[in-house]
């Protein structure tokens, strides 16, 4: 009789980001076979994400456990309006964790080898082909499931025919290293519809220096290049960053921004994550939801039959109310609503809704040019 050398996995996940690595790692905590394809060598490089985590995922999921030189903690959050006037708001106990997301994403791909995920770097997934029970990838084996947590411009869902992001923001930062902002425990967020249209663009004290960003959205038809350098300009000397400082990276990427994609699985293929386009609309953060959604797929995936893909189905969250709010900002930001309120208590009440899900509290102050 032959012996097939050919190995077989439980789940073979494209991607070893936030979802990939949270499906693998519950995969794996099911007692499964998981083989990880990343296609970056080194998973800290060309990274596309601020790397902010919320309070929820610090507590709730494995990103709690992450190396205290690897985050700082962040409990306030001061709004501009475009006129750069601002409000404190802060919610006792709330908190937001900024990272060094390079060595996030290589504690991650450690995290996952050292749970018995295979993890294969520096291979990138180009097609599959069905067999009896599932699929094989050329180079890697035969698995029942895949999971494509490939990002926003997944392959996975553009081979196997499963939907794409439509609405999508693009979001762009640069870095500095070793700069330290002036309130280094706020993290700085400016409505402005000339430099973040349909967004807003942020400022942040990092475990190794300051991330200023701003995200528009994202039109390929009229493709608009951000104009970030005029927006840190502007911003840049009231939170304290240096004049004319050179950025030491830039991170840049698109965010899906219109909820989960349709079909979002199908004969054992199952999306998570961006590519499943499970971001919220409002606030453009995918890392917990893409971690909640991957790790509650890996745990599925050793149901039978297609429980797995119902699941993942059934508990992609459909940001409904959220999306209505995208829709609003989209359609009928303006500047000087915010000019005008941002300082009374309707305003500071939705702020609060959106930053500190519900348990805010706000104070509001001047900044020192104001205050003059
Ligand atoms: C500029 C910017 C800032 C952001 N800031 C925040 C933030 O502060 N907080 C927050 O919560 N969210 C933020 N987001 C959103 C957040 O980054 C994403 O929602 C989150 O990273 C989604 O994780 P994921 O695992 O689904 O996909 P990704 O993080 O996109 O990872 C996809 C992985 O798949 C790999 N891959 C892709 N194609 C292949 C292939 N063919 N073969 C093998 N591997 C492949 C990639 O290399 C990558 O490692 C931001 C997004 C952008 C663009």
């Amino acid at each position: 009789m032959a012996i097939s050398k050919t190995p077989h996995y439980d789940a073979i996940v494209v991607g070893s980001s936030f979802g990939g690595a949270a499906c693998a790692l519950a995969a794996r905590e099911a007692g499964l076979r998981v083989c990880v394809l990343e296609r970056k060598r080194d998973p800290g490089e060309r990274l596309h994400t601020t790397g902010i985590i919320v309070k929820e995922a610090a507590e709730d999921t494995a990103l709690g456990e992450l190396p205290a030189n690897l985050v700082r903690r962040i409990d306030k959050v001061r709004l501009y309006s475009p006129n750069l006037r601002s409000a404190l708001l802060s919610a006792p106990g709330y908190f937001f964790l900024t990272t060094d997301t390079p060595n996030v994403m290589r504690w991650l791909a450690q995290r996952q080898s050292d749970a018995g995920v295979e993890l294969r770097l520096g291979h990138s997934f180009q097609a599959a082909q069905r067999t009896g029970s599932g699929w094989h990838v050329d180079g890697v084996g035969t698995a029942r499931h895949l999971i494509g947590a490939d990002g926003a411009r997944s392959r996975v869902a553009e081979r196997f025919g499963l939907g794409r992001p439509k609405s999508f923001l693009y979001g762009i930062e640069y870095e500095f290293d070793g700069v330290a902002l002036h309130e280094p425990d706020t993290l700085h967020c400016f409505i402005t519809r000339r430099f973040a249209p349909g967004y807003i663009g942020w400022v942040a004290q990092t475990p190794t220096g300051v991330q200023g960003g701003l995200a528009m959205r994202y039109d390929p038809a009229a493709a608009r290049t951000p104009d970030i350098a005029g927006f840190l300009d502007r911003v840049g000397g009231l939170v304290g960053l240096p004049a004319r400082r050179r950025a030491d990276a830039v991170r840049a990427g698109l965010i899906p921004c219109g909820g989960p994609v349709a079909p979002l699985a199908r004969d054992g293929v199952i999306l998570t994550g961006d590519a499943a386009g499970i971001v919220s609309p409002v606030t453009a953060g995918g890392i917990h939801s893409a971690w909640r959604h991957g790790w509650l797929v890996g745990r599925a995936l050793a149901g039978a039959g297609g429980v797995a893909e119902e699941i993942a189905i059934c508990q992609a969250p459909r940001f409904r109310s959220k999306r209505l709010m995208r829709w609003a900002f989209d359609h009928a930001q303006m500047d000087w609503p915010f000019d005008l309120l941002l300082r009374t208590a309707p305003l500071r009440w939705a702020a609060e809704r959106i930053y500190f899900h519900k348990r805010g509290s706000a104070r509001t102050t001047r900044p020192e040019s104001d205050a003059a």
